[in-house]
C-alpha cells in the first residue's frame, strides 16, 4: 500500500492587494466616492481633495495615519468651520428689517391668444 500523500495544501486564496478604502461621500456636495485621500506617509502629509466640488484638505500623518483618519479630520475641522461661520454670522439686526414696499398689483399679461 503506497502511501498517499494528501495534499492538504490549500490553494493560496488569490491575494489581491486589497488597499484600505481611500475613497469617501463628500461632505459638501454629497457624491459617494468623490473624496479620495491620498497619504504621502515619505513627506508626511495626507491630501484629501474631492473631485467633484474641489474642496480640499490637507493633514499631517504618522505611520498610523489611515485615509480614514484624515476623513474624519476632515469632517471635525468643516464642522469647526461651519461653528465658526454660524457664530460669525450677526444676526439680522431690528434696525434693518425695514418694512417690505407692497408689491404692485399683479397686472394681469395680456399674451391670451384669442386667434
Ligand atoms: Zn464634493
Amino acid at each position: 500500500m503506497g502511501k498517499r500523500k494528501k495534499s492538504s495544501r490549500k490553494p493560496a486564496p488569490s491575494r489581491k492587494k486589497d488597499p484600505l478604502d481611500t475613497t469617501f461621500t463628500c461632505l459638501f456636495c454629497h457624491h459617494d466616492s468623490s473624496v479620495s485621500v491620498k497619504v504621502d506617509r515619505k513627506e508626511g502629509i495626507a491630501q484629501l481633495v474631492c473631485k467633484i466640488c474641489d474642496q480640499r484638505y490637507q493633514s499631517k500623518v504618522n505611520h498610523l495615519t489611515e485615509p480614514i483618519d484624515i476623513y474624519s479630520e476632515w469632517i471635525d475641522a468643516a464642522d469647526a468651520a461651519e461653528k465658526e461661520r454660524s457664530v460669525q454670522r450677526r444676526p439680522a439686526a431690528a434696525s434693518s428689517s425695514r418694512p417690505r414696499p407692497a408689491a404692485p398689483p399683479s397686472i394681469p399679461s395680456d399674451d391670451e391668444d384669442d386667434d
